[in-house]
């Protein structure tokens, strides 16, 4: 099924060193680092560090930087596929791809000289971007007039920053970050905030709780915490002000990303509900012999496929729009994509009847993970109202 869309040798390659490096290293490890109770535990630098070694890390840096330059398209197999072994996982790679590639076209060539040389020669150099406040969160999904908390402060040289941001995945991991902050109080957050570049290690920035999940639990979400922290002005990203233009001009296929890695957790179930329909024999036959469950594996497939046509469509138009992009592509895909595998972990959980329930076979785990990307990346309902007003702007 994964063969349809790979097009040429080069992406069969990559993903064939991804799938490999999934059954060997990631599904060994995932179980029992998802039951660790402690999040911060959940979380694996050895897995990161053999994600560097065979390249997936860096992939999407230019050769330039010591990476692979890998397309949208290529990133999105690569994300999915990881996705396939464990959602954490892919969610720590898919936000350092993508972050990378804003980096590379939204740093001027003096910061990028100084960044990416050693975040390409970081084993674990993962990458973070920080938006979302405990008071603004869906608030910037659709642009309502209200300042982000965080605020940045004029100074001598930069800037001041005081607040906090929550929720961060690699928030608590990552070598660098983008930071949204209000640089000028009181006005609507699209008009008047700023893109920073952060360090980790800045006096005055410091991490907070790592926060305790459901699911998702080998990519850790932390709180990042500003106190009387100096940002210089040669660590502003593109224009002061400018902040909602960075995400909007550099990042357009954020959104498909998302969708690839939820992607990944909606084909292990799918292989799972198989499986089990082979192996399990009620009603006198096993239950891949009876219409109704032959029938809802089929329409799963059909969630799949149909899914991942969209995101490969909006990663191919996101790094060719002159063919055709439409901005509902930056929202839609990965809310398909979500409610794709949501549908289908309840689906599988009820194929393995209380088998499903246990944690013994796996699926827990699975329909826990599948739940992330109802909310992750904006939730679901807030990105078809983006979509909508991208729609009927007129
Ligand atoms: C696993 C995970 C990883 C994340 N990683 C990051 C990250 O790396 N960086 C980052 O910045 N953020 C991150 N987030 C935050 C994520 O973007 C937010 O959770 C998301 O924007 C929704 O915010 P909220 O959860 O506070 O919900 P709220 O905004 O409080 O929304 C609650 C409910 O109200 C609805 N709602 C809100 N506004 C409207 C409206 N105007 N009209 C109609 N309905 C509305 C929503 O649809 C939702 O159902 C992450 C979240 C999760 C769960």
């Amino acid at each position: 099924m994964e063969e349809i869309f790979i097009a040429n040798d080069e992406q069969r390659a990559i993903l064939a060193t991804v799938a490999r490096f999934v059954e060997e290293v990631v599904a060994p490890r995932a179980p029992l680092l998802d039951a660790d109770p402690d999040p911060e535990k959940s979380f694996s630098w050895e897995i990161v560090e053999k994600a560097d070694a065979v390249g997936i890390r860096t992939m999407t840096l230019s050769e330039k930087w010591g990476g692979l330059g890998a397309d949208s398209l290529t990133s999105a197999m690569v994300i999915e596929e990881l996705g396939k072994g464990d959602l954490g996982v892919s969610v720590v790679m898919a936000q350092t791809l993508k972050i990378a590639q804003i980096m590379q076209k939204a740093l001027n060539e003096e910061q990028q000289a100084r960044v990416l040389p050693g975040f390409a020669q970081d084993p674990r150099g993962v990458l973070a971007i920080g938006i979302t406040e405990p008071d603004n969160a869906s608030n910037y999904f659709l642009p309502h007039p209200t300042p982000f908390r965080t605020g940045a402060r004029r100074a001598a040289g930069g800037w001041v920053v005081n607040g906090m941001k929550h929720f961060i995945s690699n928030g608590n991991r990552a070598s660098h970050y983008l930071l949204f902050a209000q640089t000028e109080p009181g006005r609507p957050m699209a008009e008047a905030s700023t893109c920073f570049l952060v360090e980790r290690g800045r006096p005055g920035f410091t991490i907070g709780r790592v926060h305790d999940k459901m699911g998702e639990r080998l990519a850790n979400n932390a709180e990042l915490i500003f106190q009387d922290c100096f940002i210089p002005d040669e660590n502003v990203v593109g224009k002061v002000g400018n902040g909602f233009s960075v995400l909007a001009e550099f990042f357009p296929q954020s959104n498909a990303y998302a969708g690839a890695s939820v992607l990944g957790v909606a084909g292990a179930l799918h292989q799972k509900a198989i499986d089990w329909a082979k192996v399990r024999v009620q009603g006198g036959k096993p239950l891949i012999e009876h219409d109704g469950i032959r029938a809802q594996l089929a329409e799963m497939r059909m969630l799949i496929d149909a899914s991942r046509s969209y995101i490969h469509r909006a990663c191919w138009l996101a790094d060719h729009p002159e063919h055709g992009w439409d901005r509902t592509l930056g929202a839609l895909p990965k809310a398909m994509a979500a409610q794709a595998a949501w549908k289908i972990a309840t689906w599988t959980m009820e194929i393995h009847g209380g088998h499903g329930y246990m944690k013994e076979l796996g699926v827990e785990k699975l329909v826990r993970d599948a739940a992330a990307f109802l909310h992750s990346d904006g939730v679901n309902r807030t990105l078809f109202l983006k979509a909508a007003n991208f729609m009927f702007r007129d």
